[in-house]
């Protein structure tokens, strides 16, 4: 174990997972400065506070140099590994590592084992997923991680848990050497972002990461070969079992779909049979494609740990998707407006488009260097009208030209926040009754508003304007 007490630590962020591990090393006798290279009257306040509460140091205006007699530098998610200060420290010959790795070290001999969730989208929803699923079996556990409360706050928090739902961004990934977890499972793997870890062989090698020292077992995406690579470079403990899970009907090894069941061929409880049925298709909320996929991913990290499978339904039953992820916001005139502002990626939105039929496609924002012809050529048939908005629109806008010039397209050449608010008024006139509006962006939110829950406010608060208007 590590021994933090008097060890120099340099925090690189004052956000809330910086504050959150200056406080919880400071409290095992580590000194620790945290800096941070803003210095903006919130950030002032907040340094303030944290250094009278616990007698830490704060540097603000600098995070490029480290500072002196540092011997470990936990970093923050978002900063980027080309940062200065991790330069700085590798020239040092100091480590860096993130706050899970941090959580993961402070972890105690008899601490509750991870199973863990990446993956480019769907992480949030699976992890959720899975906690319902542990809770409905009995087990005191929490969704944690890239969620909720800091994961070092968890670990060391008053609560007991069972086990944990962890869920972990390729940002954590990347900073969390050490990390062992009971199952862990990558969900689906596409170009994201790629400004952050430099080519999609990084971005693939961070998420592969969360297999490594697996116990039980990895749970890989049967319809992403890329995920099911990763399951073979990783180095896993002896017994250590590849668990597929699929749409379709499952092999062996595998979770899967028959007849509108989901079914699991992996851990079968009673002997004389080779499958197990765990839930209906109906017991998923949305009941979309790619939802029944996070369903299945969920199911079979929590039957890897021993759930039973009527755990598995009553789980899936008890659980409520988190706000702007494929939310119904409101019929109006026969048309149903659904709300997927977390759709902030090409990969997301071409899941969201796959789970209606006629659409008319809200999209646009910042595009984060991504592209759009395999979303357009995929999803064309489904269009029946599309509404730009945002920064890139132009980049979609192009796709669409070349691979659907038959869809009628509103450019609305637009980046204020009143545009949603517009880009609805010109959905409204392209859907006719039994179309579905859907907010599903394919781009992050920053052009214009604060982030994507702002967003998909924005679009619920138009929505609700017309069903008003018309009542
Ligand atoms: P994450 O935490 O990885 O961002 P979320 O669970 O918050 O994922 O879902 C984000 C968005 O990604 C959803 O709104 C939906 O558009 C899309 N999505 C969710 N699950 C999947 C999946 N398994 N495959 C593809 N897209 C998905």
């Amino acid at each position: 174990m590590t021994s933090w007490d008097g060890m120099s630590i340099t925090v690189a962020g004052l956000g809330v997972s910086g504050v959150s591990a200056a406080r919880a090393l400071a409290g095992l006798g580590a000194r620790v400065t945290v800096v941070d290279g803003g210095d903006s009257e919130a950030l002032r306040e907040r340094a303030a506070s944290l250094e009278t509460a616990e007698g830490i140091a704060v540097r603000l205006g600098d995070a490029d140099t480290l500072p002196e007699g540092t011997e470990l530098v936990v970093t923050s998610p978002g900063w980027k590994p080309t940062a200065p200060l991790f330069a700085a420290a590798a020239e040092a010959g100091v480590d860096v590592v993130g706050d899970v790795e941090i959580a993961w070290r402070l972890r105690g001999p008899d601490a509750a084992p991870w199973l863990a969730v990446t993956g480019t989208n769907g992480k949030t929803t699976t992890t959720r997923m899975l906690a319902s699923i542990l809770r409905a079996a009995g087990l005191r556990t929490a969704a944690v991680g890239n969620i909720g409360t800091p994961i070092v706050d968890v670990v060391l928090g008053e609560e007991e848990h069972d086990v944990l739902a962890v869920e972990l961004s390729s940002y954590q990934l990347h900073w969390t050497p050490s990390l062992r977890a009971h199952s862990a499972a990558v969900l689906n793997l596409a170009p994201d972002h790629l400004d952050w870890h430099g080519s999609m062989e990084a971005y693939a090698a961070d998420k592969g990461r969360i297999y490594e020292g697996n116990r039980v077992a990895c749970v890989y995406n049967a319809a992403d070969r890329a995920t099911e690579d990763l399951v073979r470079e990783a180095d896993v403990e002896e017994g250590c079992r590849a668990i597929g899970f699929t749409l379709g009907t499952p092999g062996p090894s595998q979770l899967g779909v028959v007849d509108g069941i989901l079914v699991d061929r992996a851990f079968v409880e009673n002997r004389h049979k080779n499958a197990q049925e765990l839930a209906e298709v109906a017991d998923v909320n949305p009941p979309a494609p790619h939802n029944i996929a996070n369903a299945l991913a969920a199911a079979a990290l929590a039957r890897a740990f021993g759930v039973p499978a009527t755990a598995v339904r009553d789980g899936l039953r008890a659980f409520t998707p988190d706000a702007h992820r494929i939310a119904h916001v409101a019929d109006v005139d026969g048309v149903a407006y659904v709300d997927d502002s977390k759709a902030t990626n090409p990969h997301a939105a071409e899941a969201s488009l796959a789970a209606y039929e006629s659409i008319v496609w809200i999209a646009g924002g910042l595009a984060k260097g991504a592209t759009f012809d395999e979303l357009v050529t995929r999803s064309a048939k489904r269009l029946k009208g599309v509404v730009l908005i945002g920064a890139d629109r132009g980049l979609i806008r192009e796709a669409l030209a070349r691979h659907a010039p038959e869809v009628p397209v509103v450019d609305l050449d637009r980046t204020d926040t009143g545009a949603m608010s517009a880009a609805v008024g010109e959905a409204r006139r392209l859907a006719g009754a039994g179309d579905t509006v859907l907010l599903a962006p394919a781009c992050a939110s920053m052009d214009m508003f604060v982030n994507y829950n702002q967003r998909g406010d924005a679009f619920a608060e138009a929505v609700r304007g017309l069903a008003a208007a018309g009542a």
